[in-house]
Parts: structure tokens; sequence; C-alpha cells
């Protein structure tokens, strides 16, 4: 129940996709400034301070290329970053949401722009929804699964922090999400469980980002 089975082959791809330096690409504020060339796409999105710099950093070995916030949700931009030995794909660092002591306005300006993302991006091949194993799934994350559902648009669940819960509390959380999300029309049946601290699951989450890669990434 805690990690899928992933093939010996698929967690050495996911390395040796991850294994590539990621460079960052540009940060987008509006979306008439998303790239257009039309490179496959990988979004990770979540409540502000779910974890989601420390996730980025860990599964790309990199110490600072998402900034791990001093003030949860500073990040009010799609992040682009290149992946892979040919850069293949795009990782997309997605604004945290859900940060109470944000200006109303800003929030709505960052709130539309996820909103017209997640909508209309054909290029972007799976959301990763990073829900923090100590809470499970809050109601903003219910929004964002709403409008994935509405777009069509497929994502998984990444359970974070997954070192922080006793380990009968964490089993209860992956039921209840994996229960939770498997009504959900446009939800990845399986949900990965993962810890930025301690390194567990980040090779699976690896794995799975690399299934989604064009043809090409071969160990
Ligand atoms: P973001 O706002 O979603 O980018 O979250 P951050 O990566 O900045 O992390 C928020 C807080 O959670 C920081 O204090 C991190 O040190 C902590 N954190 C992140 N990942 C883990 C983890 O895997 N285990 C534990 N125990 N703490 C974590």
């Amino acid at each position: 129940m805690d990690h899928p089975e992933f093939t010996a082959d698929e967690i050495a791809r996911g390395e040796e996709l991850f294994k590539a330096p990621s460079e960052f690409v540009k940060g987008v504020v509006s979306i008439a400034a998303l790239p257009d060339e039309g490179t496959p796409e990988i979004a990770f999105a979540g409540r502000s301070n779910v974890g989601k710099s420390s996730l980025i950093n860990a599964l790309t070995s990199r110490k600072t290329l998402a900034r791990v916030s001093v003030t949860p949700g500073r990040t009010r931009e799609l992040n682009f970053f290149t992946l892979g030995p040919e850069s293949e794909l795009y990782l997309v660092d997605m604004p945290g949401y859900g940060y109470a002591r944000a200006p109303k306005s800003e929030v709505k300006g960052w709130t539309q722009l996820i909103r017209d993302y997640l909508r209309g991006r054909r290029q972007l091949k799976r959301v990763f929804l990073l829900i923090d194993a100590r809470h499970g799934i809050k109601a903003n994350d219910r929004d964002t699964m709403k409008l994935l559902d509405e777009a069509a648009m497929s994502y998984q669940a990444v359970l974070t922090k997954a070192d922080k819960p006793k380990q009968s509390e964490l089993q209860a959380v992956i039921a209840k999400t994996e229960d939770e999300l498997s009504k959900r029309p446009a939800a990845y049946p399986q949900i990965l469980v993962t810890s930025a601290r301690t390194g567990s699951g980040i090779p699976e989450l690896r794995a799975a980002v690399a299934t989604l890669a064009p043809n090409g990434v071969v160990p």
C-alpha cells in the first residue's frame, strides 16, 4: 500500500532523468508568457508549506533549485525547470495556494493564473498534487481537485513529510486519501508516499515522472 511497484527498469529511468542537472528556465506570472515550443511538462502543486520546494530539491538533488520558503507561499510564479539529459521535459513549480496572510488582490491574481494554466495546457502531462501526510486532503486541495477533474487534467497525489506521522497515522491517511481519490474522475489511482527529509519514496516519484517523459530516456 505504501509504494506502488515500479520495475527496476522504471526506477533506473527515473534516476537517469533526474541525474541530468535541472536548470531554471523562467518564472511566469501571466499565461501569455508561457513557453510555447511544445515541450511536455509535469507540474507540482499543493498548499503553501506542504513541502513542495523541499521535494523538488530532493528530486533534483539540488539544495536551492526551488527556494525553501522562509515565509510560506513566497513563490507567486509558475517556475519552469528543465528535466532530463536533453531537456525533454519541463518541471513546473506552481505557486502554493491557501496562504492566508497574503493580500487578497495578490491571491486573486495567482489563483486565476493557476486556474488558466491547469485548464488549458495541452503539453501538461500530469499534475503531482502534494498533500501533507500529517493532515491529508484539505478543503483547498479539493478546490484544486475539482478544477483538475473539470479540466480532465490527469493528477496524482503525493504525500509529503511521511517521516512525521506515526506509522499507524500514516497508514490511516494513505487509506483515506486513496479512498477519496478513487471517487475522482481525473485522479490517478496510485498515490506516492515521500519524505524529502529521509529520501523515502523519491526514487519512485522519479520513476513516475519518467513514465511521462517522451521516448529516449534510456538508462
Ligand atoms: P513549500 O512552501 O511547499 O515549498 O514548503 P517547503 O519545502 O518550504 O517546506 C515547508 C516546511 O516543511 C519547512 O520547514 C521544511 O523544512 C519542512 N519539510 C519539508 N519537507 C519535509 C519532510 O520531508 N519532512 C519533514 N519532517 N519536514 C519537511
